[in-house]
């Protein structure tokens, strides 16, 4: 099978960030991989949950939440909201958006507030979490940098910035950034994030149809770590 506009294995879709696209939000990006397009957006709440205040827990809190809008997909999706629930993806998508964040976000130096992030799907061709998570990334930096402008905090609260792609394997290749007619014929199919440091914050890998073994699971983190070589690339620029 050869890959839409004949891309090499190893290659990213194209990457776009557009910063800004959400005025009210103290950060927010508009992120592309190719067709896969979701608007990240980070709000600063001056106020902690009430589980941390209880707990004495200093410092503040990083949150995430995404969704699909309705017409993200080619069929409509139907709202959560009229729905009544999130459904299983979604929740598990958005714990591991807030679990990469928080691994890279410093609490204690974001102060005594929260930090919610919102993650909506634009469009939806495969890898909307990991374009989730690398927008996300630079929309919590953009909201950093306003905190430190407006005098509210020092330094920004960040240890690190994070990034994520995912790999597969298709008729025994392994391919990086898969778009969803890829990820629908992937017998392996992984996410993986990782920091500017190139450290892993989560691996989810799974044989889909099929079983994977310690050379292949190489040979995708090895591709991987070269997609988020690039996208951390096109982070810095779009920081700059
Ligand atoms: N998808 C969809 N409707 C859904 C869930 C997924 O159309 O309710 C499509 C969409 O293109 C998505 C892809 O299937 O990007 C792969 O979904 P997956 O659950 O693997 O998550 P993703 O790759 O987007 O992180």
């Amino acid at each position: 099978m050869n890959r839409h506009a004949n891309r090499p294995p190893h290659e990213i879709r194209p990457v776009t960030l557009e910063r800004g696209i959400a005025p009210h939000a103290q950060g927010s990006v508009l992120i592309s991989f190719g067709n896969t397009k979701v608007i990240c957006a980070a709000t600063i709440e001056e106020s902690v949950p009430r589980w941390m205040k209880e707990q004495n827990k200093t410092g503040g809190w990083i949150t995430a939440e995404y969704s699909m809008l309705p017409y993200s997909t080619l069929t409509r999706k139907q709202r959560d909201s009229s729905r009544g629930r999130v459904d299983g993806r979604g929740t598990e998508i958005q714990r591991l958006i807030g679990r990469s964040l928080r691994a890279v976000v410093d609490l204690e130096k974001l102060g005594q507030r929260t930090l919610w992030v919102d993650c909506d799907v634009l469009q939806a061709d495969g890898g909307t979490r990991t374009a989730a998570i690398t927008g996300a990334s630079v929309a919590v930096e953009l909201a950093g940098q306003w905190l430190v402008q407006q005098g509210k905090i020092k330094e920004l609260p960040l240890k690190n910035r994070v990034a994520a792609v995912s790999v597969g394997i298709v008729n025994d290749n392994v391919l990086v950034d898969l778009d969803y007619i890829e990820d629908s014929n992937a017998s392996v199919d992984m996410n993986v994030v990782m920091t500017d440091k190139l450290e892993f914050v989560e691996l989810q890998g799974s044989g889909e149809e099929n079983v994977f073994n310690s050379a292949q699971l190489e040979q995708m983190i090895a591709a991987a770590k070269g997609g988020i070589t690039r996208l951390l690339d096109i982070q810095r620029a779009a920081l700059a």
